[in-house]
């Protein structure tokens, strides 16, 4: 027989689920901090900082890099991607990576306000970088987003263009092909299945303009890239990418 204790935690742990009083990464008391993290977790969300490549910025790794003022890594040395410069807030691991869950699959919205915080803490150190910039999603296929309920890239384009004060065009792109999942797939594998996947919608709106590509997470940057050579074939002038996790060898692979 149910005590009244248990359906008390019953109705709690239901109002959990929709109103997270404690934290979503380490599941104590919030105290603080976010509205879905509590300030530790919170915390521990280190930003991606230097040394890293001054193209894609992947951290530099120090036992086999060596990291100068404009230090480009093996990758982009071999084979240059056509955006000019990629930026991550942190790595797709732990904390960032239960956030971005918690926003893409088990689609709480509300996470949003947390990132929120975390992109004001992120750009108020990036100086002018963005100046100039049009901040426009990475386009999700229809199928995708009629699917998921929602296109989490342009939510959080949404979100970097009102940190930046900058403008936001939500469709200079469209996905013209369904690709199937990256996940399990290599650099070449990926390069190859998100090949021909964009189409430039407005020309004129990309002719000679600075575009600041956005994203979740950045994996091996193939779909980035694609995206980039599109708005550039179009006459875009600088192409950046910012995502808000990051994908480092070994690290979490789940992604894009
Ligand atoms: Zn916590
Ligand atoms: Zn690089």
């Amino acid at each position: 027989m149910k005590t009244p204790g248990s359906g008390f935690k019953l109705i709690s742990t239901v109002l959990n689920l929709f109103f997270p009083q404690n934290c979503i990464y380490c599941s104590r008391e919030r105290n603080g901090g976010g509205e879905y993290l509590c300030c530790d977790c919170f915390s521990d969300i280190g930003f991606i900082q230097d040394p890293m490549c001054f193209v894609c910025g992947v951290p530099a790794d120090i036992s086999y890099d060596l990291p100068g003022v404009e230090f480009s890594c093996g990758v982009c040395r071999q084979s240059p991607y056509q955006f000019d410069r990629a930026r991550s807030l942190g790595h797709y691991d732990t904390v960032l990576r239960q956030l971005i869950h918690h926003f893409k699959y088990r689609k709480q919205l509300g996470v949003l306000s947390d990132i929120d915080g975390l992109l004001e803490k992120y750009f108020s150190g990036c100086g002018d970088d963005y100046m100039g910039f049009t901040v426009s999603p990475v386009p999700l296929h229809f199928n995708k987003m009629r699917e998921r309920g929602f296109d989490q890239a342009f939510l959080l384009a949404r979100q970097v263009a009102d940190v930046l004060h900058a403008p936001l065009e939500s469709a200079l792109l469209r996905r013209v092909t369904a690709t199937s999942a990256q996940a399990t797939k290599t650099k070449f594998e990926r390069a190859q299945n998100i090949k021909g996947a964009f189409e430039v919608n407005r020309p004129d709106a990309v002719e000679g303009k600075k575009v600041l590509l956005v994203d979740d997470v950045f994996t091996t940057g193939e779909t980035a890239n694609e995206a980039a050579k599109i708005l550039k074939k179009a006459g875009a002038q600088k192409v950046y990418v910012f995502t808000l996790g990051r994908v480092v060898v070994g690290k979490g692979q789940d992604s894009l």
